[in-house]
């Protein structure tokens, strides 16, 4: 016999508020083509203070947003490859955030939890990309993207942090 899939609250919400979604979607937006129209990559933190399209002046079908736990350009190089060679992107945007949880903590603190609660060494090779300074982890990953080769040289690579404080956002490199 199968049981029903669980409906929690926010699998409620996602459902009452997409069906609004469905009825206020202009044709125009459902025509949207797949490159982002202005030819740009956010990479920013999953942190939910974080509104990219408000914060950073995205319209829809503009820019690929890619998120990940710190803004990590390690973490999002192989959507920004996508991004660039499939996608026609040609400039990139690091932006990282003032009291970011990856500034809080470190491996050995994660791997310790994940191993006490879920009994398992699984993530002891797993580097979780901590940092512990903010202004240098943006300039070490436009670095590091600039580095890898796999980005085109003449590409624009800026680095930035958000200031959840106010929601400036201050450009680093
Ligand atoms: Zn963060």
């Amino acid at each position: 016999m199968s049981s029903e899939p669980p409906v929690t609250p926010n699998i409620q919400n996602l459902i009452t508020k997409n069906a609004q979604h469905v009825k206020n979607l202009t044709q125009q937006e459902r025509d949207l083509p797949i490159p982002p129209a202005k030819k740009y990559a956010i990479v920013t933190c999953m942190d939910a203070r974080i509104h990219p399209s408000k914060a950073f002046g995205i319209t829809l079908g503009d820019a690929h947003i890619i998120r990940n736990a710190g803004a990590s350009g390690v973490d999002a190089l192989r959507s920004l490859v996508i991004s660039q060679q499939l996608l026609g992107t040609e400039e990139v945007f690091i932006v990282k955030h003032t009291d970011c949880g990856m500034l809080k903590f470190d491996n050995s603190h994660l791997r310790n939890l994940v191993k006490e609660r879920l009994n398992t060494d699984a993530a002891k090779d797993i580097d979780f990309l901590f940092y512990p300074d903010l202004e240098q982890s943006v300039r070490d990953d436009v670095a590091y993207l600039k580095g890898t080769g796999l980005l085109p040289e003449e590409v624009v690579i800026s680095g930035w942090v958000y200031e959840v404080e106010t929601g400036k956002c201050v450009r680093i490199v």
